[in-house]
């Protein structure tokens, strides 16, 4: 049986997996938590909290373990994680992924910024930042970066049993999916092989930030007079590029034929058009590009062009799709 290496008050060790709807997190949390009972003779328990099964919607997965003579009276979602995994570093926009952590938690990031500038951006004091380009290995394999996060979280939780957990991705997908076996391993074994680490220890004098648990926006007594919503759910304002899973479609004026093939794929009216005259002086709808802030990546344009003017390359941190956005009507989102 694995040994827990520390646990809280009522002798639980938590697990917290933060992202959004699509990444993986809810099966990743399910596989976790299985592997921890069935493979490493441990208690525990794993469930997922989400709103709209929307994709691109905030997901949590919560992951409890505990000695096998303990039972588990305990279904609330995790408040103070002793490990968090976080699936997207744009999230840290939206939600506050680090919320509850211990002064020596450890936060697994799937990024490609750097350890130092992860812990600016978290703004945390101290801790173990883990991180792993779960989505570089993912596009590379052909997976999803859910696997390469497990892989990553089994060198931090070194008290489970990396061997039990291939035999569990290997049950999981045999039946339906056995093509997929050997490339979910291999993204496993590279998430677990791949993940760098740094320990932030709190700068001399201060003091580690003592739990206070979040005022809920919308409670009863912190809603706005009338009830009135003062930050709607509204696609113009949100930061939608979380939904993306590593890809972008670039475009190439100077090849497009204005053939509208791109625009009839894709589901989400991404392509912006203006009318102008043509060679002869008649009146013409021409591509002006992608507004990027409704792009999730799946490529159905870049397939549907018949003359590669548009081809599917990697998102990488340095701000292309906020350069190349065409923005349709105009820019909600600056003016806000
Ligand atoms: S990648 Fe998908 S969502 Fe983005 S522009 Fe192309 S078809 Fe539209
Ligand atoms: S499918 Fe290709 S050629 Fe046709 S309008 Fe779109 S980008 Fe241009």
């Amino acid at each position: 049986m694995s040994k827990l290496p520390k646990t809280n008050d009522l002798g639980f060790f938590e697990i917290r997996l933060e992202s959004i709807g699509g990444l993986g997190a809810n099966l990743a949390g399910k596989l976790l938590s299985e592997d921890g009972v069935v493979g490493n003779g441990l208690n525990g328990i794993g469930f997922s909290s989400y709103g709209s099964e929307k994709k691109g919607s905030p997901v949590k997965a919560h992951i409890r373990f505990c000695n096998p003579e303990i039972n588990i009276r305990d279904t609330t979602p995790i408040e103070r994680p002793h490990v968090v995994g976080i699936f997207h570093d744009a999230l840290f926009k939206t939600i506050d992924c680090t919320s509850g952590i211990y002064p020596d938690s450890t936060i697994l990031v799937n990024s490609q910024k750097s350890l130092d500038e992860l812990k600016t951006a978290m703004k945390i004091p101290s801790g173990t930042i883990a991180i792993v380009d779960a989505t570089g290995i993912a596009l590379e394999e052909q997976t999803k970066a859910n696997t390469a996060m497990l892989g990553a979280l089994y060198r931090i939780l070194d008290f489970l049993d990396p061997e039990s957990m291939k035999q569990t991705i290997r049950r999981t997908f045999e039946m339906k999916y056995p093509h997929l076996v050997e490339p979910n391993i291999r993204t496993f074994e590279r998430g677990y092989s791949e993940v760098e680490f740094k320990t932030f220890l709190l700068e001399d004098g201060s003091e580690p930030t003592p739990f206070t648990r979040p005022i809920p926006l919308l409670g009863y007594e912190t809603h706005a007079i009338g009830g009135m919503i003062t930050n709607p759910g509204n696609s113009i304002l949100k930061d939608l590029s979380i939904s993306r899973a590593g890809m972008l479609p670039h475009f190439h004026e100077e090849k497009c034929i204005n053939c509208a093939a791109c625009d009839t794929a894709c589901p989400d009216f991404c392509f912006v058009w203006e009318e102008k005259a043509d060679k002869r002086g008649r009146p013409q709808m021409f591509l002006q590009g992608i507004d990027y802030q409704y792009c999730k990546g799946c490529l159905k344009c870049v397939t549907a062009c018949p003359v590669d003017a548009l081809s599917g390359e990697r998102e990488y941190n340095d701000g292309y799709a906020d350069k190349n956005r065409v923005p349709h009507l105009f820019d909600l989102a600056i003016q806000n």
